[in-house]
């Protein structure tokens, strides 16, 4: 008999796992893989490892949080790394600017590239998102999932201030108003993608991640992203969690009782009972929903109608590159026309024509090393999410596949040579994750009400069950996902077994 059961080794399970443990509660992790990660995961190639899904971790300070849990310095587990410069992004007409860790020297540095205005456009611009995120993301980010009554409970003070979060304009709409340089507006736009959005239809409230990433700063984890996976689980055991792989879960216990469902553990693949009052499902919402639980709960939790963008991802083994000609930790080149982009993935349903693609040369990023010549570089190209029901036909992927790498390869960003070592379309992200159909951030933020429409980490018919995961609140992405986990942690803390 376990105080709570953990569906899922990705990085919110781990992250509730040791927030609830650090309570001294007994946790179990039941993990269907046959190792931790989930989406942050990695592979390995002729004895070279290389991360599979993120590249860049923001908001380090949550992750500092969870190991002070379990008395751990981050430091002493994790190396965070600042290449300079971090991001290249390469234009369809020959522009090229960079991006450095610090905010004032990428200002200099487009200053240098785009002239004077585009410069002071940029710092405002900058200023206008910090002011949205400081406003944003004690509510939206840090608290619990927000709702029409919390936002009211928490005050005129609090409530003045979510004026400043500019849900009512679009994103790219201000973008425009504010920036003229068409250069700086795609850098700026393309930061929907972080949450898998069309820029054309989220809230300008997600030109807060500007702030996040070019304010707050984006970082390599020496190693790779996965020595931050195997560093949380470290943090676990210490604090007691035990973790079961290969094992996925095939439902969840239930019991009735008069105002509804209590938790009474989960059920193995296998036909094995594991007990417990309370029950954390990291996987995909849409999974604890249609495979998880009886048919009667399935319309108490919201399931997402427009996931966010899903992604054709591979790794190349490519030349290594020194001195001047040596690759950046991530290069981003983008389309002629980066509107048509966002189109086709959302108004069309299709894989975009000229794709913008985004490469992580790992050796840059992170530090680890390759083969003796050759070094992975992580490509990737936008695609819509699977369809609703059945899939998309494999060639779709194969054209998408092969117009990413034709365009990486005419960039010269890798050799007419240089080998796709590992490969994974949407269609096999969607089958790996199952309900996520291929989506990377869970929920798409393509209209004004989506932060309110992600599911709670708490599910208010069925006693004992919470959801942490980037498809629940607050969102996607590495430290959202962590902070899924904590809030799904603090709801189990306070049921009392
Ligand atoms: C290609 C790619 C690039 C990305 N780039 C970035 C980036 O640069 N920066 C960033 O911050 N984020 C990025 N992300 C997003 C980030 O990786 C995810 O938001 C985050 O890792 C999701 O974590 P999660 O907690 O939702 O769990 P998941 O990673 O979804 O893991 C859920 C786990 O649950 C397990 N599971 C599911 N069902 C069962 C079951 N029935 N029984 C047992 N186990 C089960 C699964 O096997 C899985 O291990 C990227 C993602 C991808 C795929």
């Amino acid at each position: 008999m376990f105080d709570a059961i953990v569906i899922g080794a990705g990085v919110g399970g781990l992250a509730s796992a040791i927030a609830i443990a650090a309570e001294g509660l007994k946790v179990c992790v039941v993990e269907a893989a046959d190792e931790p990660g989930g989406k942050m995961g990695r592979a390995v190639v002729d004895g070279v490892e290389f991360d599979t899904g993120p590249s860049v971790l923001t908001l380090p300070d949550v992750f500092e949080d969870l190991f002070a849990m379990a008395d751990l310095r981050m430091r002493d587990l994790v190396t965070l790394r600042q290449p300079e410069p971090g991001f290249r992004y390469l234009y369809a007409d020959g522009a090229v600017v960079d991006v450095y860790h610090a905010a004032a020297d990428t200002i200099d540095s487009v200053r240098r590239s785009l002239g004077a205005d585009a410069a002071d456009e940029l710092e405002r611009f900058l200023s206008y998102s910090k002011g949205i995120w400081d406003a944003a993301a004690p509510v939206f980010v840090y608290g619990d999932a927000p709702n029409v009554k919390s936002v009211l409970a928490a005050g005129p003070a609090a409530l003045a201030g979510l004026t400043k979060v500019d849900a009512m304009s679009k994103m790219w709409g201000a973008i425009e108003k504010r920036v003229s340089d068409p250069h700086l507006r795609m850098l700026l736009a393309r930061y929907a993608t972080y949450n898998g959005s069309d820029a054309r239809s989220a809230p300008a409230t997600l030109n807060c991640i500007a702030h996040v990433e070019l304010g707050l700063g984006g970082y390599g984890v020496e190693g790779g992203m996965f020595v931050l996976v195997r560093a949380l689980v470290t943090a676990a055991e210490k604090l007691g969690v035990c973790f079961r792989y290969g094992t996925p879960v095939s439902g969840v216990m239930l019991e009735r009782k008069l105002f509804g469902e209590r938790v009474l553990g989960v059920e193995l693949e296998d036909g094995t009972a594991l007990s417990a009052p309370r029950v954390v499902a990291n996987a995909d919402v849409a999974h604890v929903v249609e495979s998880l639980l009886p048919a009667k709960l399935r319309h108490g939790i919201p399931v997402t109608e427009t996931p966010s963008m899903s992604g054709y991802t591979g790794v190349i083994r490519a030349r290594r590159r020194h001195g001047d000609d040596a690759r950046v930790a991530h290069t981003v080149l983008f389309p002629r026309d980066y509107e048509a982009e966002f189109a086709d993935i959302f108004d069309r349903d299709r894989p975009p024509a000229e794709p913008t693609v985004y490469l992580c040369a790992q050796e840059a990023n992170h530090g680890r090393r390759g083969w003796d010549e050759e070094e992975p570089v992580f490509i990737m190209a936008n695609a819509p999410a699977e369809p609703r029901r059945g899939h998309r036909d494999d060639s779709v992927y194969r054209t998408l596949g092969d117009v990413t790498m034709a365009r990486t390869r005419e960039a010269g960003l890798c050799d007419a040579d240089d080998e796709l070592v590992w490969e994974r379309t949407p269609r096999q992200l969607a089958t790996r994750f199952r309900g996520s159909r291929g989506s990377i951030y869970g929920a798409a933020s393509n209209n004004q009400t989506a932060a309110f429409q992600r599911p709670s980490n708490r599910v208010s018919k069925v006693k004992g069950l919470f959801l942490a995961s980037g498809s629940a609140h607050p969102g996607g992405g590495v430290p959202l996902a962590a902070l899924s986990g904590r809030a799904a942690a603090r709801a189990a803390l306070e049921q009392r077994a």
